[in-house]
């Protein structure tokens, strides 16, 4: 068995974005930017918001966090999102989620110019990777692919299971195996037999929140595990959907929580950023 270093992965690709956006600056006189919406005080997302602002200061890019009072209404936050689309200083927009529950998150990241939608939430990006024309990804997923590319993971053939159908997670997840030609099963809260399907699977990828769910019954042997949970256990401690110590006695590869797929969200997200921002001096 062997353990996915995602830490030292994000950081390896945190170093090469920083070298490719320097020298793309100097060729262009211009600057990648990033911002990110905050709305409210939920302490969770302030973490998030500010490992984002320093990771994208870290790759030479221009970062603005605009907290704005969990009050704004749901048409003060769209006119705000619309004058970053309007910039073209800007070539990223997130508003963190979760939302208060005044405001509807679909029109929210309805209003995202899709060519600035870094998170890849917005259904035109959803609709460009489900066709086969992916331009941006959602993060999780995206960083998942790197890890099992750099661990020269073989996916064409092979059977891989996703336990979760988040839009965030799940899904995208899904589609990108997909496209690589592995053989895809998607499963969920109504799925039966779930152990018996997860068994199957060359790949397992777990994507559901519940701490420790997926024990050693759910795993082949020799098989890849990707565990995206974070949750805490009852002592605040931050454990995976998978109990990680019995099943990587019988895992090929495992990742760890944490450690594992967190620390690449961000770097996909700078990445992607980057992408953006390439694009935007091409068109
Ligand atoms: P979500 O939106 O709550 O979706 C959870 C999914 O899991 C749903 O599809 C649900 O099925 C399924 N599910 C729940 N209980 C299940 C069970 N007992 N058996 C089978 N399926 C079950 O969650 P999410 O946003 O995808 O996030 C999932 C986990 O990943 C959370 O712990 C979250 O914190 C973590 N996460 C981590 C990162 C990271 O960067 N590391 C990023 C995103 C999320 P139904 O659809 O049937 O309800």
């Amino acid at each position: 068995m062997a353990i996915i270093d995602g830490k030292a992965l994000a950081q390896k690709m945190q170093a090469e974005l920083a070298e490719k956006t320097a020298k793309l600056k100097e060729k262009s006189g211009q600057t990648p930017g990033l911002v990110v919406i905050l709305v409210g005080e939920n302490p969770a997302s302030q973490v998030y918001v500010r490992n984002k602002e320093r990771s994208a200061i870290a790759a030479g890019f221009r970062s603005e966090v605009i907290r704005v009072s969990d009050s704004i209404t749901q048409e003060e936050l769209l006119f705000l999102i619309g004058r970053y689309n309007q910039d073209p200083a800007w070539n990223g927009i997130l508003v963190q989620l979760p939302l208060p529950a005044h405001i509807d998150e679909e029109a929210v990241l309805l209003a995202i110019d899709p060519e600035k939608d870094v998170d890849g939430f917005h259904p035109t990006n959803m609709g460009r990777l489900w066709s086969g024309h992916p331009v941006m990804i959602p993060c999780t997923p995206a960083g998942i692919m790197e890890m099992l590319r750099e661990y020269n993971v073989e996916l064409e053939s092979k059977r891989a299971v996703v336990i979760g159908r988040s839009n965030i997670v799940g899904k995208p997840m899904a589609q990108l195996l997909l496209a690589k030609n592995a053989t895809v099963t998607l499963t969920h809260s109504r799925t039966h037999h779930l152990a018996e399907i997860a068994k199957q699977a060359d790949i397992l990828i777990v994507a559901i929140g519940r701490g420790h769910f997926v024990t050693k019954d759910f795993v082949k042997e020799g098989a890849v595990v990707i565990d995206v949970g974070m949750n805490r256990d009852e002592n605040g401690k931050l454990i995976g959907d998978v109990k990680f110590d019995e099943v990587a006695e019988i895992a090929s590869l495992i990742t760890p929580v944490p450690g594992g797929v967190g620390p690449m969200t961000i770097t996909m997200l700078m990445e992607q950023t980057y992408q953006a921002f390439k694009r935007s001096l091409e068109s």
